[in-house]
Parts: structure tokens; C-alpha cells; sequence
């Protein structure tokens, strides 16, 4: 049986971004092929009832293990606060890797929920997890982005 594992939604062609558009990623499929995993595709944003598409959003302060711990903030580029949803969406994505029994993650990096080692903060490009990668890998789940492949 293969093993279930969590995918960003965009990374597998799905038009989930915040622009409408997809990050399809051609070396997903074949990766995912060649090590009998299954695909559980996941759009934090989405799950958290976000429009697609929506406003773009980056950290304000801190990063995602921020926000899980009360200090850090991510805005739309407007200024409206989005830790209510953020927070949302990383829950009903746990949610859905403990009922489908996922232990690993393959998410998109530098995405305010999905980022894996890297995020935007202001203008720039950070270390630091996305809102939803830090809640995954608190929750013991095993995280790599697509430029690990
Ligand atoms: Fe892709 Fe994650 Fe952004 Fe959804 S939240 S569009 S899955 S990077």
C-alpha cells in the first residue's frame, strides 16, 4: 500500500494560489511516482475559507512558529491581520494528516502557510516556516519543500 503523504495543492497543478495560478512542479509527480507515495493534496488557505483568488499575504513579524505562539503577524498587503485564518487553515490541515494517516509533507517553499525553511517578511526573504509548516513539524510531521527533489 502506498504511504499517504501531505502535498501543497498548487505544486500538483491545483489553481489554488493567491493569484489564481498554480506552482505545478513537474518533478513532484515523478517523485512522488518513484517512491510509491500517495498524494493528499492540501490548500492551508483554502481550508481555512479563504477566496482564491485572494489578497497576497506575507509576515509583518516573526514567522509561522510566531504566530502559532501569540507574537508574530502576517497581513495582507493591505495591512488586514490574517492570524485567524492562517491559524485555521494550519488546523484543518493537521486535521486532515491525522484521518488520513499522513507522518510527512511535501509543501511549497517561501509560502506564508506552506514555507519550509524560508518566508517573506516585508521585502524581504527570510529563514522561517510558514504558518501551517509550523504547525505540521510541531506536530511531529516530517516536512521537505519541492526544491528538495
Ligand atoms: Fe499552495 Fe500552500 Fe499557498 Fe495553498 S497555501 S496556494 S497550497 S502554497
Amino acid at each position: 500500500m502506498k504511504e499517504p503523504i501531505l502535498v501543497s495543492a498548487c505544486l500538483l497543478g491545483l489553481l489554488s494560489r493567491y493569484d489564481g495560478t498554480s506552482k505545478h512542479h513537474p518533478k513532484v509527480l515523478r517523485w512522488l511516482e518513484q517512491e510509491r507515495l500517495l498524494p493528499i493534496p492540501v490548500c492551508p488557505e483554502q481550508l481555512a475559507g479563504l477566496s482564491t483568488p485572494r489578497e497576497r499575504t506575507q509576515f509583518l513579524v516573526g514567522d509561522g512558529g510566531a504566530v502559532i505562539a501569540g507574537h508574530g503577524k502576517v497581513v495582507t498587503c493591505a495591512g488586514q491581520p490574517m492570524n485567524a485564518p492562517f491559524l485555521r487553515g494550519a488546523r484543518e490541515t493537521l486535521k486532515i494528516a491525522r484521518l488520513t494517516g499522513c507522518r510527512r509533507a511535501l509543501l511549497k517553499e517561501r509560502s506564508p502557510s506552506c514555507g519550509v525553511r524560508e518566508i517573506h517578511r516585508g521585502d524581504e526573504m527570510v529563514a522561517g516556516m510558514g504558518v501551517t509548516a509550523a504547525l505540521l513539524a510541531a506536530a511531529g510531521i516530517a516536512l521537505q519543500c519541492e526544491e528538495d527533489l
